[in-house]
């Protein structure tokens, strides 16, 4: 079962989200305490709960904001190391399910946000891929070029929409959903900027689409087109590219930092034609009436060993078991905390839920 949190997927202030169990699992990984900066500062905070086992990609990708704030006179990294320090057990007085509602700085690269998006782009992805039984995948390349990052992604989304508004293409290809992925070389160090789509519609000529792709892009004859085989690896491949098209880590600060600014404002992935009704960040409907905010995460992380009430708190929320009514009704007498505890936060709290994807549901269903 894949556990799938709902968010928006453009760059805003925090807003809470309420989530399902946690992917990850602090007590799987030994974490080192010098690599621990951001933990030590939350100690049991849900973001140190939450980035447990991957604190070195975490310090990256938080050094490559504080050069790009050095560069922008931005403040986007303090935005990041705030994201889900502030986080509520809530519980929902009719299934008594515990789950937990954060705030999240939806920065693209931020770690745990894109881990968000990914699984609701997967299952969203997934979903549509349902209904589909000749789905391939597309792949459009530009030349090796020397060019500056930005100048090459440009000319890469332009030739892509010149190829969509082509009258032959539009005839074999009725719609799909695109994302964008950027590698670099360790050879000859350019840059490769790509592009990905799964794509529905009738058999298209391989060399006649190769052949449209180089006098579109002046010279770039590299296409691949292939049948998606296995659904779900490649649900699972378009979610984790359609938020996050490059692997920061991989990248020295200075690359990183190309990137982040490269992708800025763009957007990274997007569906056209017969797919346009495919929403890669759709969160559900939930009624928040239906939810209430219980204690706060450190605090019941802090206690969970000790105190009855976060021991039992702790255990519903890890293993999905609805808490019991006496708790609910001593929960259900606290007065909610408030969520602007930053007097900078403006903007108004707004609460998001997730579902679960689950896989073998989506297989037992004819797939
Ligand atoms: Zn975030």
């Amino acid at each position: 079962m894949i556990n799938v949190w709902y968010q928006e997927e453009a760059e805003s202030d925090p807003n809470p989200i309420i989530e399902p169990e946690p992917i990850y699992d602090p007590y799987a990984a030994s974490v080192h305490p010098l690599q621990t900066t951001v933990q030590e500062i939350l100690g049991s905070s849900y973001r140190q709960f939450l980035l447990a086992g991957q604190v070195k990609r975490a310090k990256h990708i938080e050094a490559a904001y504080r050069l790009w704030d050095d560069i922008t006179g931005q403040a986007r990294y303090r935005k990041l190391i705030r994201c889900k320090s502030a986080a509520y057990f809530v519980v929902n007085k009719i299934t008594k399910e515990v789950r937990v509602s954060s705030q999240c700085c939806n920065l693209r690269w931020c770690p745990i946000c894109a881990k968000a998006k990914q699984t609701i782009a997967t299952a969203n992805v997934a979903t549509w891929l349902k209904t589909k039984k000749h789905a391939r995948f597309l792949t459009l390349t530009l030349e090796h070029s020397k060019g500056s990052l930005s100048g090459q992604i440009d000319l890469l989304y332009a030739y892509f929409k010149r190829l969509r508004k082509d009258p032959w293409f539009r005839s074999v290809v009725t719609g799909g959903i695109w994302f964008f992925q950027l590698k670099k070389s360790n050879t000859d160090g350019c840059w490769h900027p790509h592009l990905h789509c799964l794509v529905e519609g009738s058999y298209a000529d391989q060399r006649r689409i190769s052949e449209l792709w180089r006098a579109i892009s002046h010279g770039s004859p590299i296409v691949d087109i292939r049948h998606v085989g296995n659904l779900k690896k490649a649900a699972q491949y378009v979610g984790r590219y359609a938020t996050a098209p490059c692997n920061l880590v991989e990248l020295d600060l200075t690359d990183a930092v190309e990137v982040i600014e490269s992708m800025h404002g763009r957007r990274c992935s997007g569906t056209w034609g017969s797919a346009k009704s495919v929403n890669l960040s759709k969160s559900c409907e939930y009624d928040e009436n239906e939810w209430h905010t219980a204690y706060a995460f450190v605090w019941v992380s802090e206690n969970k060993l000790t105190d009855p009430d976060c021991i039992m708190i702790w255990h519903c929320w890890r293993s999905g078991e609805p808490i019991p009514d006496d708790l609910l009704d001593r929960i259900l007498d606290v007065k909610p905390e408030p969520w602007n505890n930053d007097p900078k936060d403006e903007r108004k709290a707004d609460e998001y839920i997730q579902r679960e994807f689950d896989w073998s549901t989506f297989y037992n269903n004819g797939n």
